[in-house]
């Protein structure tokens, strides 16, 4: 049967029937990329794998949960839905919007979201509002709008984006065939880690033998890192902009997921998420924005404190949670600059030196 997307893959873990409509882009099954050459480079014993979630049809895993959700949302007759954004979410859910064709506004942080995904919120056709306020604030609108108006909440408090989103899991255990030993992810509002989780339990429940429970290793940037400072943040920094956020609203979801498969939750500086990002362009050839390298800034760092000296010989797979193209600026901004030439060969070869 030709792919179609998550929800006809994964129709049996999910809360759909035969009468919901499926609003689809063909999202997930995304590639499991290994990647040889930061193990290599870090002297690591084990395997270390991608999961490039940039591929996704908008360039990241909000994909997966915002087909769940607007498919769930027009079922039950919505005509318009809206979502608190720090980029991402409010392209996924503009793309899913129109091609369900109904309404969609985001509600944005004045600033703050690249532009690369500005533009695939306003080339969909969403209503998008900057607020001069932070993202908590945005959502806090966004949630008391949908629960005064007749419009559908899709952030990932909507418990379909959490479910939608598991799907990953799923794909990662049957690209290795088993689980792996720590699944390492950015945390920003904590509904990803909370999903990854809960599909590793699903997956755990069908087929214990086969597939056993990772530990759950989240990562914050150390600007807005509330979960790791155990209060919020009210003023949240970091270049990593998909995880700005100072008061995750699955805070508590994501500490039952780190306490229960006895991972942990650590934050890491814009520095090494920044190094982390160009390593991973650098060396195994795939870009990534920097939220996303937030995951194997905190595998860099655990493997350079040897975490995991004495275990043996592990399985890690780090998300990559967007594509690099969404933010270009970050990536000129932190790369070697180009070299201007004239039009002359010999010029040319004593520049690259040949
Ligand atoms: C949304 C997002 C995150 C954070 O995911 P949460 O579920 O909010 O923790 C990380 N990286 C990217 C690229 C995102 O879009």
């Amino acid at each position: 049967m030709p792919y179609k997307g998550i929800i006809e893959k994964y129709r049996k873990y999910l809360p759909v029937s035969d009468e919901t409509p499926i609003i689809s882009l063909h999202e997930g099954n995304t590639p499991l990329i290994q990647a040889k050459n930061i193990s290599k480079k870090l002297n690591f014993n084990g395997e270390v794998y991608l999961k490039f979630e940039g591929m996704n049809p908008t360039g990241s895993f909000k994909d997966r949960g915002m087909t769940m959700a607007i498919s769930k949302a027009i079922e039950s007759g919505s005509k318009a839905v809206i979502c608190a954004s720090t980029g991402n979410t409010s392209a996924s859910a503009a793309a899913y919007a129109a091609k369900a064709k109904i309404k969609c506004v985001v509600l944005i942080p004045e600033g703050k979201i690249s532009f690369g995904k500005l533009s695939q919120a306003v080339i969909h056709g969403a209503e998008v509002l900057e607020i001069d306020g932070n993202f908590d604030e945005a959502l806090d609108l966004a949630k008391d709008l949908s629960s005064r108006y007749p419009i559908t909440l899709v952030n990932s408090i909507n418990p379909f984006r959490i479910e939608g989103q598991k799907t990953a899991a799923y794909e990662v255990c049957e690209s290795l065939e088993e689980s792996p030993d720590y699944q390492f992810m950015p945390v920003g509002n904590a509904g990803n880690i909370a999903a990854y989780w809960k599909g590793y339990k699903d997956y755990n429940k069908a087929e214990p033998e086969k597939y056993t429970l990772p530990k759950m290793m989240g990562f914050q940037a150390a600007g807005s890192a509330p979960i790791v400072e155990g209060h919020p943040i009210a003023n949240p920094e970091t270049v990593a902009t998909a995880i700005r956020i100072g008061n995750p609203a699955s805070w508590k979801i994501a500490e039952e997921a780190r306490d229960e498969s006895c991972g942990v939750i650590d934050k890491i500086t814009d520095e090494e998420i920044l190094e982390a990002y160009r390593i991973v362009a650098a060396t195994e050839g795939i870009f990534c924005e920097p939220a996303s390298a937030a995951s194997v800034a905190g595998f860099i760092k655990y493997t350079r404190q040897n975490y995991f000296k004495d275990i043996g010989p592990v399985k890690v797979v780090c998300v990559l949670t967007g594509h690099g193209l969404k933010d270009p600026n970050t990536a000129v901004t932190n790369a070697a600059k180009s070299k201007k030439v004239r039009v002359n060969i010999e010029d040319i070869v004593s520049v690259i030196g040949l």
